[in-house]
């Protein structure tokens, strides 16, 4: 059984923040930021790509209403909602879970930067999806 199937059993101890039929949420151990926490599909799935549907629409549904809670009791200013999937996107517990990681100033410890790398030739993006 994965690290947060055996959370969501009470197996293993979490600081728990909120539950309902389909999800958990609660604390990451790592704290990027104070109130970091995470939203967990009580059914596993290895990740969101990988998760039904509707579960995920209540995921998303959760996830915005604790994030506005969280940002409102610790003033926090924003917040960066991450779904990490698969290892080469920085995903290391294979069961699917949204980040709420609130931000208090751009210097904390949270660095996402988006390089340019790809073509940005309009015709080619057109095509590149199609
Ligand atoms: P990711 O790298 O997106 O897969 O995120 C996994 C997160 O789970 C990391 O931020 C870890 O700090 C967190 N984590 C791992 N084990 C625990 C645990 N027992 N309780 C709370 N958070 C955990
Ligand atoms: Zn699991």
């Amino acid at each position: 059984m994965c690290i947060f199937c055996k959370i969501i059993n009470n197996e293993i101890p979490s600081a728990r923040i909120y539950e309902d039929d389909k999800v958990v949420a609660f604390l990451d151990l790592s704290q990027v930021t104070k109130g970091h926490t995470l939203v967990v599909p009580k059914q596993h799935s290895a990740n969101i790509l990988e998760c039904d549907p509707e579960t995920a629409a209540h995921l998303m549904n959760v996830g915005a209403m604790l994030g506005k809670r969280i940002c409102e009791r610790l003033n926090a200013k924003g917040m960066n909602i991450l779904l990490n999937t698969n290892e080469v996107a920085g995903q290391s517990v294979f069961h699917t879970h949204m980040h709420l990681i609130p931000r208090y100033s751009e210097d904390d410890a949270v660095k996402i930067e988006f390089n340019e790398s790809a073509t940005q030739n309009l015709d080619e993006l057109k095509d590149l999806l199609k």
